[in-house]
């Protein structure tokens, strides 16, 4: 087989080539465009035909028991792949290995690693039914030829439904396991990023009520604006931004028996404004430098700005104007302070934080206060009491602190 290095040493060759061609200077744009994107096809196919043969070789080894601990883990001792995608490898070669049919499209390049899986999947299927496994992932290919690899593994699901009823059920419930929406910032701790991976059904709520509001924005923009909208991803993407925001911003503005969440607390709108202003209003400052704990968190906002409960800067003027009902101000020493004109430690014997004290947490603390724990600001953060409640301990801010799920039950355990 000293052959196959060879060509492989050779196609080597061949790319290094048109990268150079590409990265040297005199050379036209629309040239190098068109060798690069001929290359990619090329070597794709090729590589797409190299997965093929290696599926069609690794069946055969595993017929001939070439392995003693079977196939798929000495792939992994020979191979640069991890044992488990080594396992799927020869899973899938070992199911494809019943179509001698397929086997020269397999090592052809025109079925990808996609299209490979969704035969595999049709003959794992139609296993110990009366169905004929080569006749049943002929069908699979005519399916991924004319529309492509996604439609084939459709196509599989659809038929180990009808085989085998409650797999998509079970798929799905998989998929809701694997759903999460993350929160974090970045940019210095100043943009907030919110990955989201979610199942089909709660992505389709989601994608559903994200898109409505973009179509609308679009309407006015396209019709009544007389703004052409640019066919462009940025543009689309900018719009989801928006949109996203906007769902948001409905949630916060319905009564609490709209949105089915008492607890209150429109997180955009509650800013820390000027301080210094306010702190005279209430007392006296001097009296308070003392006790701030975070200088950097307590440096003075420049005119015109405000922090978000978040600790952002932002241009004041970004957030809701005074008069407006979303608008909270919290005014803060760093040792307590005020929301919206009211003292946050206004009724220590009340048994859970107030709107006004969970928002001066969470601008004190900023995440889970348990050592090495840095679980971000979210207003899902418990508010605990130092001194427990049931022992004289009062629900003020300094007998408070933020913890996440886990670390209360741990603080509480530690107790
Ligand atoms: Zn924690």
């Amino acid at each position: 087989m000293d052959g196959v290095a060879v060509e492989v040493a050779s196609i080597s060759g061949v790319v290094r080539g048109v990268l150079a061609r590409a990265r040297a200077d005199g050379e036209g744009d629309a040239g190098r465009v068109d060798a690069v994107r001929e290359a990619i096809v090329e070597v794709g196919r090729a590589a797409q035909a190299l997965q093929g043969m290696l599926l069609a070789l690794v069946g055969e080894g595993d017929r001939l028991g070439i392995a003693r601990g079977g196939v798929g883990p000495w792939l992994a001792t020979v191979l640069d792949v991890t044992e488990g995608r080594a396992r799927a490898l020869a899973h899938d070669a070992r199911l494809l290995a019943r179509l001698p049919r397929v086997e020269a499209e397999l090592c052809s390049g025109v079925i990808g690693p996609d299209s490979a899986r969704a035969l595999a999947r049709t003959v794992k299927a139609v296993r110990a039914t009366g169905l004929d496994p080569a006749e049943e992932a002929a069908k699979t290919l005519e399916v991924t030829r004319e529309h492509g690899a996604r439609a084939g593994l459709e196509r599989v699901r659809v038929l180990e439904e009808q085989i085998k009823p409650g797999s998509i059920e079970a798929r799905h419930a998989r998929e809701r396991e694997r759903s999460f929406a993350r929160f974090t910032t970045c940019g210095d701790g100043q943009m907030h990023r919110c990955e989201i991976l979610l199942d089909p059904v709660r992505g389709a709520v989601f994608q559903a009520a994200i898109d409505l509001q973009v179509a609308e924005m679009i309407r006015t923009r396209q019709y009544d604006g007389g703004e052409i909208v640019p066919q462009d991803v940025r543009t689309t993407e900018q719009m989801n931004a928006e949109a996203v925001t906007r769902l948001a911003q409905v949630f916060l503005d319905a009564t609490p028996e709209q949105r089915r969440a008492h607890f209150s607390l429109p997180a955009l709108a509650v800013t820390l404004e000027n301080p210094a202003a306010h702190l005279g209003a209430m007392r006296d400052p001097a009296a308070h430098v003392a006790g701030v704990k975070d200088p950097a968190v307590h440096a003075d906002i420049p005119v015109g700005c405000a922090r978000t409960v978040f600790g952002a800067l932002v241009p004041a003027g970004r957030l809701p104007r005074r008069g407006d009902p979303r608008r909270h101000v919290l005014v803060t020493d760093g040792c307590t302070g005020s929301f919206d004109g009211v003292a946050v430690d206004g009724d220590p014997r009340a048994r859970l934080a107030s709107p006004g004290q969970r928002a001066f947490l969470g601008w004190r603390d900023r995440h889970c206060t348990y050592p090495g724990c840095d679980r971000p600001l979210t207003f899902a953060l418990h508010a605990h009491h130092v001194v427990p409640f049931a022992q004289g301990g009062g629900t003020s801010v300094g007998n408070l602190r933020l913890y996440c799920t886990e670390h209360h039950t741990t603080v509480h355990q530690e107790r």
